[in-house]
């Protein structure tokens, strides 16, 4: 169609292919009406990214970086075990089990991030997407060289301070990542107006903003170090779910 064209042609009319967010079936309700409703002004047919195929993605892309979250609650689960005299190789095992599982869990955020960022949900949120996951994998690997350079060298006053430094901006740059991962994450449900149920649409914003509170869990010794990263796992499998009981939600609604 030549632009020419386009201008005679009468306007099409769009029409919206997601619920609002008040439960009003907008469904085939012309864009640029408002919700019998509520009174919102319908002023899309839905996202970009709320096609069949992209929601498919976000779904499984959603699992991929939740399941390894929850994998990791393992290594506390054995260290719990064996502090309760169960196991004398608790420690070894759980030593190993992370070792095993937290690269993974990096690995898959990573990859699930990325892909999600190819979605349609626009180039800011994809960059964002993008540059944290790339931000808390370097953090993760700055954490562990400092963590081996600790542990393998006489500690002078210098080291030591270079030492505290290291441990509390660290975990701080891989909070502030997340915290903004989850963010952007969490705009998608807002920006689709999909309807969810109380836990996916109330838990994930306190996940979020728990994320604080947890950066603070993580600088106390021992107590702190053993359940800042429980609850900061937990923190970023709600985000996650999130993601899927959102791409879960709309394709229903597509597909119905
Ligand atoms: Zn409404």
């Amino acid at each position: 169609m030549t632009e020419q064209e386009a201008d005679s042609a009468p306007p099409r009319v769009v029409r919206r292919i997601l619920p609002c967010s008040c439960g009003f079936d907008l469904r085939g309700r012309v864009v640029g009406e408002r919700c019998p409703e509520c009174g919102w002004l319908i002023d899309a047919p839905g996202p970009a990214w709320c096609t069949a195929k992209s929601l498919l993605l976000l779904r499984s892309k959603a699992s991929l970086a939740r399941v390894p979250c929850l994998a990791l609650l393992a290594v506390p689960a054995v260290l719990a075990l064996g502090l309760l005299g169960r196991e004398d190789r608790a420690w070894f095992v759980a030593l190993v089990l992370f070792a095993v599982l937290m690269p993974l869990q990096l690995l898959t955020q990573l990859l699930a991030m990325w892909s999600i960022a190819t979605v349609e949900i626009g180039a800011r949120r994809a960059r964002t997407l993008r540059v944290c996951a790339v931000v808390r994998v370097v953090a993760f690997i700055v954490g562990a060289i400092a963590v081996v350079i600790g542990l393998n060298s006489e500690a002078g006053p210098a080291a030591a301070t270079l030492g505290a430094v290291l441990y509390s901006v660290i975990p701080l740059v891989a909070i502030a990542s997340d915290f903004m991962t989850l963010r952007t994450l969490g705009s998608l449900h807002s920006e689709s107006r999909v309807l969810l149920s109380g836990s996916y649409a109330v838990l994930p914003p306190v996940a979020r903003w728990s994320l604080i509170a947890i950066y603070v869990l993580l600088l106390i010794p021992f107590v702190g170090w053993f359940f800042g990263p429980i609850l900061w796992a937990v923190a970023m499998s709600i985000g996650f779910a999130q993601v899927g009981a959102v791409a879960e939600e709309a394709r229903k609604t597509l597909l119905e």
